[in-house]
Order: C-alpha cells, then structure tokens, then sequence
C-alpha cells in the first residue's frame, strides 16, 4: 500500500486521512476519527495501533495473536460510520458503524456501537468485551483518576 492509495476507511488518500494517526504525527481529533483509524488499522495490519488506542487500562489483557489473526484472515472491504454522538458527556463518545469485510468465504457485516474516552487529549477505545473483573470502586480504566463507577462503567 502507497500513500497515494485510498485511504481503507473511505475519506480519501492514505496520505491524509489515517496514515498520519497510524505514524504517529497527529493524534484523533474526534472519536469517529480514531475509529476510523481503527479501521483502517484493522485492514493494514497495524496491530500496535490498535493495542495503543485502546482504553489504557485494558492494553495489557488484549490478546495480540488474536487480534493480528482476525485482522490479517478477513478482508477488509468498506467502512460505514452510522452515528457519531461526539460528547455524551465531557470525556466520552459514541460511535455506531458497519465493518464490511470478506472472510474468503463469504462478505460479513460488523454493525457494532462503540465507546470512547478522551484522555489528556486523547481518545481510546473502550473495549466492552474484555473480561477484566474490574470493581466499581477500583480506579477507571481510562486514567481519569475518578473510581471505575463514575466513569467509564456506564459506557461498557
Ligand atoms: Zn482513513
Ligand atoms: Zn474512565
């Protein structure tokens, strides 16, 4: 892939849409663009990225192999963003898509509703699935420093 392709999630060339977030010289403006990101991610196997935009706190119980298997077994054919609610309240928002991709035997559709937190200018992706037994008094997830209940446990 060159950066004069097209971009994976749709928004024009690679160049200008996701590979500056993927290269680290911008950070996501919004939570769609960070899902977007994703995406993108997703479709070029940039597996660190998608480690490192996830909520801080649930990096360390991703599962590396199995998100660079999913990504790399499913090819990855359009993105459609449905909704974007940018400020649910100060630090979190809500993103409603469709992943469409093939997984070389039939074309699939992820419709998924995601949440995000913004963190020291920063957004992450909260991820619902993780099983990490996190009590509601324990410190969120997210770095916010508010207990877990206060905070991101009403978004997972
Ligand atoms: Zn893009
Ligand atoms: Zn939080």
């Amino acid at each position: 892939m060159t950066s004069s392709q097209n971009c994976p999630c749709g928004q024009g060339q690679y160049a200008a849409c996701c590979q500056p977030l993927h290269l680290k010289q911008q950070v996501a403006q919004t939570a769609e663009q960070l899902m977007r990101s994703r995406y993108s991610a997703f479709a070029l196997q940039q597996i660190d990225y998608i480690l490192q935009t996830t909520a801080l706190g649930q990096q360390s119980a991703l599962d590396r192999a199995a998100i660079a298997d999913w990504s790399q077994s499913n090819q990855w054919l359009k993105l459609e963003v449905v909704q974007h609610q940018p400020k649910l309240d100060k630090t979190h928002a809500l993103v409603e898509f469709k992943a469409h991709y093939h997984d070389g035997t039939q074309a699939h559709i992820h419709h998924e509703i995601s949440h995000f937190v913004l963190h020291q200018q920063q957004w992450y992706f909260l991820d619902p699935t993780l099983d990490m037994q996190i009590t509601m008094k324990q410190p969120c997830i997210c770095g916010s420093g508010k207990k877990f209940k206060q905070c991101c446990a009403q978004f997972i």
